[in-house]
Order: C-alpha cells, then sequence, then structure tokens
C-alpha cells in the first residue's frame, strides 16, 4: 500500500494506474476509521481495480464553534486498518497542501443544502462540496462510495456530480451500526459511557417510528413526535427531526411518497446523526 501526501504524487499515481487501463475507487473520510468506512472499502474493492482512501479533517466544513480541534484522529491505526483491507493508496494531504492562503474558490449547491444540517450549519456544505472536488481531481477516480449514514451529503454529492458533468460514479453504502444501534460514527468517541448507552433513543425512535409507519400512521406530526418524545425522555436534545421527500429533501406533512427520516440530536456536547428510509 502507498501512502501519499501530495497532489501531485496522487495526480501521478492515478494517471499511472489509468494508462494501464485499470479503474480508480475513492472513499474520502476524515479518519479515526470504523466498521462503517471499511464497509464503503469493501463495496469500493466491488466496483475499481484500485482502491484510494483519502483521509482528510477538512477544516472548511467546520463552524468556528464546533470540533475541528478535537476530532478524533490516529494515522498509524487508519493506515493499518486500510492496508489489511487491501487498499492500494491512502491519501493523507497536508492541510496547506489543500487550501492555499488565498484560497477564494468554492462549489456550493444551492437547493439541498437549505435543508437538514444545512440550517444548523450553514457553510458544512460548501466546505463538504468543495473539498470532494479537489479530492476527486487529486485521484481523477472513476468511482466514489459514500454512506448513507450522511444522507444529505450523499444527495448533494450525487446532484454536484451530475450538475457539474463530473466524471464519476457515486455510490451510496448502507448504514453500519453498533450490535446495540447506534449508527457508527468516529464522534461516538466523544461520548460518556452514559451518553452512549442514552444516544440508543435515537434508533429506538427511528424503529418506534417506522413501526407507526407501519401501521398506517402516515402524519408526519405524529412520526416526528413519537421520536422527539424517545430522545427527550433519554436526556438528549434534539437538533432537528425531519420527515423529508427522498428526491428533494422538502418536508412531507403526510408520508405519500417515498420519505428520509432525518434526525440530529446532541447526547451531551455531542451531535449525532441517524436517518432511515421509508418508501
Ligand atoms: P467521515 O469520516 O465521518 O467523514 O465519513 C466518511 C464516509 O464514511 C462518509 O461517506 C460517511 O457517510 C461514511 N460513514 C460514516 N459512518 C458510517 C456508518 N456508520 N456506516 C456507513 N458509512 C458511514
Amino acid at each position: 500500500m502507498i501512502i501519499v501526501d501530495s497532489i501531485a504524487q496522487m495526480q501521478k499515481l492515478s494517471r499511472e494506474w489509468q494508462q494501464q487501463g485499470l479503474t480508480i475507487g475513492i472513499v474520502p473520510t476524515m479518519g479515526f476509521l470504523h466498521a462503517g468506512h471499511l464497509s464503503l472499502i469493501d463495496e469500493c474493492h466491488q466496483h475499481s481495480d484500485k482502491v484510494i482512501v483519502t483521509i482528510f479533517v477538512n477544516p472548511t466544513q467546520f463552524a468556528p464553534d464546533e470540533d475541528l480541534a478535537s476530532y478524533p484522529r490516529d494515522e498509524e491505526r487508519d493506515c493499518q486498518l486500510c492496508e489489511d483491507r487491501k487498499v492500494d493508496a491512502v491519501f493523507i494531504p497536508k492541510s496547506d497542501s489543500i487550501y492555499h492562503h488565498n484560497h477564494s474558490t468554492w462549489v456550493v449547491e444551492k437547493e439541498l443544502s437549505q435543508h437538514l444540517c444545512g440550517k444548523s450549519r450553514p457553510t458544512h456544505f460548501q466546505g463538504v462540496t468543495t473539498i470532494v472536488t479537489k479530492l476527486f481531481n487529486a485521484t481523477r477516480a472513476d468511482f466514489a462510495i459514500f454512506g448513507q449514514k450522511d444522507a444529505q451529503q450523499a444527495l448533494i454529492i450525487k446532484r454536484m456530480v451530475r450538475d457539474l458533468n463530473t466524471p464519476i460514479t457515486i455510490k451510496i453504502s448502507p448504514i453500519i451500526r453498533e450490535s446495540d444501534g447506534l449508527a457508527m460514527s468516529s464522534r461516538n468517541k466523544y461520548l460518556t459511557p452514559k451518553e452512549r448507552i442514552n444516544a440508543l433513543a435515537i434508533q429506538a425512535g427511528i424503529k418506534a417510528a417506522t413501526q407507526a409507519f407501519k401501521m398506517n400512521k402516515k402524519s408526519s406530526a405524529t412520526l416526528k413526535q413519537i421520536i422527539n418524545d424517545k430522545i427527550i425522555n433519554s436526556g438528549g436534545k434534539v437538533d432537528y427531526i425531519a420527515i423529508v421527500s427522498q428526491s428533494n429533501l422538502k418536508a412531507l406533512t403526510e408520508i405519500n411518497e417515498p420519505c428520509l427520516i432525518a434526525i440530529a440530536a446532541y447526547y451531551g456536547n455531542t451531535r449525532l446523526i441517524d436517518n432511515c428510509l421509508l418508501t
């Protein structure tokens, strides 16, 4: 496995692979890898001859009051996990090689980014779309794998690639959960043992709402109330609970089309997200 830290070296390596007729897949991550990331790597192997994992804690997707400085990092362990997973290259660029001191160009998606996490994190998605574009340019990948865990991000990236005619295919992998149902996340490390247990209420809320939907409850308000009660009763603080169209992320009052139930909630200072598709 090759560890690459410069854009020029990454582009050179990818060009060589392409000249050999090999396809390239990329799994963009912020590191501190867990089984969710590893499932994306496995998926990437299904689509491409060469698999690149990128590890970059992207400063522009964090607001000034967010957890950029404390975001968990362990590059050595990440590289070992990638090697075990037969990754061909890990791209770990330095921040100043990605963002020049006078960086002034942004990729902005203007519709889907307005909803859900975009409301509480208004600059987040332009940081994501910009870094993802840069990583696509650096790796020249044919495929990219993203997780359904970040459902809104996945939709925005798909929209961006469509709108900009980027020559890459986006694949979405399912959410990987801990055995008790908590969606895996690098940020779970912040949770105290008590918060970790309380946070199971998010998944319990989703399950209860799904059950109610199956019993023919189609009102979004009713389902959101079910989830809200679970989270509040467990000591969590709701950022949002939304039931939105899968196609445009607009809020639905009645569930009469495929929808996404999306949740963001705080346990202590830790903001967790989770979601589920209802059809
Ligand atoms: P992150 O390192 O948190 O920025 O995530 C990198 C990629 O891994 C994103 O596409 C995420 O959606 C995906 N991911 C994170 N957690 C999970 C999970 N529990 N299951 C599946 N994919 C995940």
